[in-house]
């Protein structure tokens, strides 16, 4: 191609230019619009299926829901996992606005878990707080939001514009001082050059994810979607706004070989946990923090290596269920990696491993620094996402940011002229940027360049980190600029990736001086300084910040916390007293040897991609290619006689939800097909929240399928649209599928005499949904609960000993709770365990003191879990005190946790 003229420039103009359409941007997006501004929305990729959302979201990881939690409790949560350097006022507004975040997301369709009352199924994940909400269908947020954006009322307010990368933000002198005017673009399909102008800018970009290399060697296998170069954390500095915490990396748990995450965040709550490879339990950090990464590199590294998630101790249907959000929701891929190891979750525990570094504010806390509407240090120009510094602000922390970004810079519009000429100069730059490569086609070509500047990132700046590394790593990346310069390139395709490394570069030019700047070890491995390992509050509980100086050089800025709005006692002394911002000049840089080791590599399957060509039918591919396509465009599809046809036409009706769809939709269930069925079952579950005529689908509680007869019971229980009778009816179904879920919706109507009777069920699946059934409504069944106690199936006996927990307990139940402490299954022994929360104290403390000693942990930490309640107690309180010197971490780590919040703040022993 050739290098298109500067003054050929394709102009776009809006009010608010949203860069990114990932989490944060669509929200940006739907906010500015509805507060009435004209939006612009660049994406790279394609908005309907771009960035992390589109695949692997198991779960709202910090929902602060009324009733299960508190902000203030979240709050100080994060100042404790990020070692207190936080600007609590930012995190304040995730953990307060977060709730009317997922209340908006299930508007447009989200859905998040329930119990059978219809009130949030959060999760206990960490040792402290319950934040994490299952997400069921969490493979399906994207394509919810895809369908609001395409809304005729949103439509006529945000032009999407695909393909489009903004490469630098420009800025100009304006009366009220510098301020960002827009942007400057490559088109990476037709190589156009585009410029925008816009009264404010929201980055919302994403993390720089391509900042280590992965070790599976492939460039674009990371952890993280790896169209997030880090290019907004570039386009901010260039546009001269402040960065903060860029030495406080990302580093995550992954399966050993495979870069997705190893979910035991999916996987805690169902009774997974990470081990050694002596089979013990050794994480003792409470929250997600770089001193649990810590732990778990150490872990690997030592003689007790290399470490797993433990998941085949536990009974076949967890298994499944497990597996059918692991490998479905979180991503397909992951089970076919399994299936080629040979490797089943009942026979092998899941081998895992780190991640290479990045930059991102979701999990650690590396970002564009804001203030608490998203606004950075530049007037008009705003961050949010994983790019913002919002520590561990995750997806519904993204959202928030969006929603504040776009409504604040919507409010400044009317005192914003809006920018005609723009700067020039500034667009020449951002021109020689993209199209330098093409002056050189056959110069290094950006995989290899790529791959270099990347390996220096792992050998010179990952943790542990030293002054001599880091010293190497700045000469390098230094050095490599002209490397970068030299890159050849052919295509749009190609400059977009040249532009990428660019990014990179700046990135990990960042990550190496701000790590030889901050003099001290924070963060667990985040900020390993191997050469300085005390962490020295005294000096540092400041932020550091830097940004691009008026020479063009990096400068950096110590800012203070700022006084905490919640206070943690651990970290009260952290704020400085004085408040003032100080400029700090960066260490010498002293330049080292290379290490001359060459790294081996595993490679890994590449992942199949199934293009529209090698689709089975050419109907499928027409079906396919219909844009926007109505419920008529679909009949013929619909009642096609190849069944793959008619299952792509009902996933194809269940992203687009056309008017009319619900019909159609609903009418799948009864398909002669069992995998249209299937597909029209997964759709009417998907929009479970927004289906329309939800009743309708009561006809098929009397289908042959008991998969459509399961789907129509849930629905009518998720929407409260069934009645009782319909519901004692299905209880006597064949399949125990079905009548799982007439109990759930039998519990949601607090039936427990309906619910009781159920606890002959021959299924064993059915019996332990009793017990659980009986224990949420906690108002009768008791004597059910005795029957199931004293079941032949040792699950369904651990469940009815749970069950006692909610619905109290007698002498006479005591004494069952105590004969189960004696059974072979330690299962039914953590029942026991966990049923004793519901006894007298005077009965149960003894017991559940005697039962810290059971060989299995997960009884002793049942029994600490239920004696925290009671830990005023004297007595409560020696036993508790002894189980801090247990064997495993989760038990001490309980007891300490117990300990420390009667002691308020003073941990015993
Ligand atoms: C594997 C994985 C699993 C996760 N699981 C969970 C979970 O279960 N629960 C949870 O709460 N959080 C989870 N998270 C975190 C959560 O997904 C993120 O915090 C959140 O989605 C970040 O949103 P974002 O908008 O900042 O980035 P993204 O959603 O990634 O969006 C960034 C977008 O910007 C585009 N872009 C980048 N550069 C440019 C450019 N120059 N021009 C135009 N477009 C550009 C990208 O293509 C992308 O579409 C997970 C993250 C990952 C990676």
């Amino acid at each position: 191609m050739d290098i298109p003229d500067l003054d050929d420039a394709v102009r776009f103009d809006c009010d608010v230019l949203v860069i990114g359409g990932g989490t944060a941007g669509t929200m940006a997006a739907l906010t500015a619009a509805e507060n009435g501004a004209n939006v612009l929305l660049l994406e790279k990729a394609h908005v309907r299926h771009s960035g992390a959302l589109a695949m692997g979201m198991d779960g709202v990881n910090n929902a602060v829901i009324p009733g299960k939690a508190v902000p203030e409790d979240y709050v100080a949560e994060i100042t404790r996992a990020n070692d207190g350097i936080v600007d609590q006022r930012t995190v304040y507004q995730t953990a307060t606005r977060g709730f009317a975040m997922v209340q908006r997301l299930e508007k447009y369709g989200v859905k998040f878990e329930k119990d059978e009352y219809g009130e949030y199924a959060v999760r206990r994940v960490h040792r402290s707080g319950s934040y994490v909400l299952p997400m069921p269908e969490g493979k399906d947020v994207k394509k919810a939001l895809y369908r609001v954006l395409r809304r005729r009322d949103m439509r006529e307010k945000i032009r999407i514009e695909n393909r489009l990368m903004p490469v630098r933000v420009l800025t100009a002198d304006t009366p009220q001082g510098r301020r960002a005017v827009g942007a400057a673009a490559l088109n990476t399909r037709t190589g156009e050059f585009v410029a925008v102008g816009a009264k404010a800018v929201i980055l919302a970009t994403g993390p720089c994810g391509r900042l280590g290399l992965p070790a599976s060697g492939y460039l674009y296998g990371t952890y993280e979607n790896p169209t997030n170069a880090g290019d907004g954390y570039s386009m901010a500095y260039h546009a001269g706004a402040e960065l903060s915490g860029i030495e406080c990396f990302q580093i995550n748990p992954l399966i050993k070989d495979y870069n997705g995450p190893a979910c035991a965040y999916v996987a805690n709550p169902f009774g997974g946990y990470q081990v050694n490879a002596l089979g013990e339990r050794f994480v003792d950090s409470d929250y997600w923090s770089g001193q649990m990464i810590s732990e778990v590199r150490r872990e690997i590294e030592s003689a007790r290596g290399p470490i797993y998630l433990k998941v085949s101790h536990l009974p076949e249907e967890t298994l499944d269920s497990l597996e059918s959000i692991l490998h479905t929701t979180e991503r397909p891929t992951r089970g076919t990696f399994h299936e080629n190891r040979g490797h089943d979750y009942r026979t092998h525990d899941i081998e895992m491993h780190v991640s290479e570094i990045g930059l991102c504010s979701g999990h650690s806390a590396s970002g564009v620094w804001v203030d608490e509407h998203g606004a950075t240090s530049v007037p008009g120009l705003y961050a949010a996402g994983d790019l913002a510094c919002v520590p561990h602000n995750y997806m519904i922390g993204a959202f928030v940011y969006g929603d504040l970004a776009g409504a604040h810079s919507t409010g400044t519009l009317d005192d914003v002229p809006p920018p005609t000429d723009l700067p020039a100069d500034q667009l020449a730059d951002a021109h020689e940027l993209i199209y330098r490569p093409l002056r050189h086609p056959d110069g290094p070509p950006q995989p290899q360049v790529e791959y270099k500047l990347r390996r220096f990132v792992n050998d010179y700046v990952a943790p542990p980190k030293t002054d001599t590394k880091l010293s190497i790593a700045v000469e390098t990346f230094d050095r490599m600029t002209h490397e970068i310069a030299e890159m050849g390139a052919r295509t749009p395709h190609e400059l977009m990736r040249c532009a990428e490394v660019t990014f990179i570069r700046d990135c990990a030019e960042m990550a190496a001086r701000s790590s030889l700047v901050r003099t001290e070890s924070r963060w667990g491995l985040y900020h390993e300084r191997a050469d300085i390992p005390e962490q020295n509050d005294s000096t540092w509980g400041y932020h550091l910040n830097l940004r691009r100086g008026a020479d063009g050089t990096m400068e950096f800025l110590k800012r203070p916390v700022a006084p905490y709005l919640v206070p943690v006692p651990e970290y009260d002394h952290l704020p400085p007293a004085d408040r003032s911002v100080i400029p700090i000049a960066q260490p010498e840089i002293r330049v080292g040897r290379a290490p001359s080791v060459e790294r081996e590599r595993a490679m890994a399957q590449p992942e199949q991609a199934v293009s529209l060509e090698q689709a089975a039918s050419p109907q499928i591919v027409a079906l396919l290619n219909l844009d926007e396509p109505t419920v008529t465009d679909l009949q013929a599809f619909l009642q096609s006689d190849d069944p793959q046809v008619r299952a792509t036409a009902v996933s194809v009706l269940t992203e687009n939800t056309p008017e009319g769809f619900s019909a159609a939709l609903i009418g799948a269930l009864g398909d002669s097909d069992p995998a249209v069925r299937r597909t029209a079952a997964e759709g009417v579950r998907e929009l479970v929240e927004v289906l329309p005529e939800v009743e309708k689908i009561a006809t098929y509680l009397g289908s042959a399928d008991p998969l459509a007869r399961a789907t129509a019971v849930d629905v009518l229980r998720a929407r409260h649209a069934g009645r009782r009778e319909q519901f004692l009816e299905v209880l006597a179904d064949p399949d125990h599928r079905v009548r799982v879920e007439a109990i759930r919706a039998l519990v949601s109507l607090d039936e427990w005499e309906a619910v009781a009777v159920a606890a002959a069920d021959a299924n064993r699946e059915v019996r332990v949904v009793v017990a659980h059934g009986l224990a949420t409504i906690a108002r009768g069944g008791a004597e059910a609960v005795r029957a199931l106690a004293a079941d032949n199936d040792p699950l369904v006996r651990a469940a009815a000993l749970t069950a006692f927990a909610s619905l109290g307990c007698g002498e006479q139940e005591v004494g069952t709770l105590v004969k189960g402490l004696r059974e072979s299954a330690w299962q039914v022994r953590q029942g026991a365990a966990r049923g004793l929360a519901g006894a007298d104290p005077d009965l149960a403390v003894d017991v559940l003191a005697g039962a810290l000693e059971d060989v299995h942990l997960d009884v002793r930490k049942a029994a600490v879990l239920s004696l925290m309640q009671w830990s005023a107690k004297p007595e409560v309180r020696d036993a508790l005190t002894g189980a801090l010197d247990d064997a495993d971490a989760d038990v001490r780590a309980y007891a300490r946790r117990a300990l420390v919040v009667e002691g308020a703040g003073t941990p015993v022993g």
